[in-house]
């Protein structure tokens, strides 16, 4: 590759005026190793398809080379009669002579090199340079993977690539890099993991952007610049690969300067509220004084209404509990309008945990033998909060989980069955 990308030929290893046999010109061209009627002994193929040892090779060339003969050259025969506009065919001296190919025959290494670059434009060997940062040329053979380019004898025909004559190499393609990093079997970390657990590693290449759009915001890169380096439509895109704990953002807002009257312990609260983060009654009512009166109004009520704030096992919940404690604390999954969910992962296995447990409950309820009322509350309960987990699970972090629900937190306002799946499903 790097002569080629020197030199500007296919097959600079030949000079141009050199005469080659046909069958070694299939194998630089077509790329594969078999030239003879014989197929490659399973023991040879398998042995060099374990781990692609080149060395390997030697031994099939030598299988081939002693089965190749004026009748036994099939597969170069039938390569040079199907490419239309190929070069003549000569003699051992040069002369043209008519075919059939056969092991008399041979070819002028310059003519060959024509009639690719004529005939086969998308078979050419990736010889063009990026232009890194620093304004020096970096050339396709510097890198640390390439592959045989386009060479469909071992992918789709089960034969084998001659990788030290093909004369087409390149890079890998995104799709190719994709794959072997996916984590499938003989993939890049099943064949070099060192352990056994290496082996098993995949990654989603997609992930890497997401990491660094992640990094730049953590580094305080505006999301303007961050769209502009992306060469996305709007901000709102850039915030998708965001993922920046809820802790890392909060510290990173500011609170306008009509906020300075209100205690530090509800600093992080109002940030929440003002990103949309956090959604409740007391949030409603913020919002709306917002609205009407004006931000030093609003931080107002805030301080005089909002003295809780609370990260229970299934999101936050921003009711006041100085004087009582909630007497629903951990049954906020159950209808409760002052949930609200967040990005935190925790949230949503504690809730599947919670469903699998209540759908057994309800499946041991109902397997019960008996219609006697007891079992009917127990039927109707569990169907109830399988319902609202449900509700929970589905809910997108920021949003009020039951917009409709009761405040759990004065359970003296409440009717004495909750069933707030029948407000939902009405809306
Ligand atoms: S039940 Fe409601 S009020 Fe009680 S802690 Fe949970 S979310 Fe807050």
């Amino acid at each position: 590759m790097k002569l080629q990308s020197t030199s500007g030929r296919l097959i600079p290893e030949y000079l141009p005026t050199a005469l080659v046999g046909a069958a070694e010109m299939y194998t630089r061209i077509a790329g594969s190793v078999q030239i003879s009627n014989r197929a490659i002994s399973p023991d040879l193929k398998d042995s060099y398809l374990q781990d692609h040892n080149s060395e390997l090779l030697n031994p099939i060339r030598a299988e081939q080379a002693a089965h190749y003969s004026t009748t036994s050259c099939k597969p170069v025969r039938q390569y040079w009669k199907s490419q239309k506009g190929g070069p003549p065919i000569r003699d051992q001296k040069g002369k043209i002579i008519s075919g059939p190919i056969d092991r008399r025959c041979y070819f002028l290494v310059s003519e060959i090199e024509e009639f690719v670059k004529r005939e086969m434009p998308t078979k050419l060997p990736d010889t063009s340079p990026f232009i890194a940062t620093d304004g020096n040329p970096f050339y396709p053979h510097q890198l640390l993977f390439l592959q045989p380019s386009r060479a469909l004898i071992e992918d789709r025909n089960g034969g084998i690539v001659d990788v030290t004559k093909y004369f087409s190499v390149g890079r890998l393609a995104a799709d190719d890099i994709i794959l072997q990093l996916s984590g499938k079997k003989s993939g890049l970390f099943d064949r070099y993991g060192e352990t056994e657990d290496d082996k098993k590693l995949s990654l989603n290449t997609h992930s890497l952007r997401h990491l660094q759009n992640t990094e730049l915001f953590r580094l305080g890169i505006t999301d303007a610049m961050i769209t502009k380096r992306y060469g996305r439509q709007s901000t709102a895109q850039s915030g998708a690969y965001d993922h920046r704990s809820l802790r890392e953002q909060i510290l990173e807002l500011e609170l306008p300067p009509e906020a300075s009257g209100l205690p530090e312990r509800l600093h992080d609260t109002a940030k929440l509220m003002l990103t949309r983060r956090m959604r409740g009654p007391i949030v409603e009512e913020f919002l709306e004084i917002q609205r009407e009166s004006g931000d030093a109004q609003a931080f107002r009520y805030l301080a005089a209404e909002a003295d809780g704030f609370h990260a229970t096992p299934y999101g936050f919940c921003l009711s006041s509990f100085t004087v009582d404690p909630c007497p629903k604390h951990l049954e906020c999954f159950n209808g409760c309008r002052n949930l609200t969910r967040t990005e935190n992962p925790v949230e949503e296995q504690n809730l599947n945990q919670l469903l699998d447990r209540m759908e057994q409950h309800l499946f041991e309820a109902q397997r019960r033998p008996g219609d006697s009322p007891g079992i009917r509350n127990q039927i109707s309960h569990a169907s109830t909060v399988i319902e609202n987990l449900k509700l929970a699970i589905a809910a997108k972090p920021g949003s009020q989980v039951f917009p409709n629900g009761h405040d759990l937190a004065r359970p003296i306002d409440r009717p004495a069955t909750v069933i707030d799946t029948a407000i939902r499903s009405q809306q």
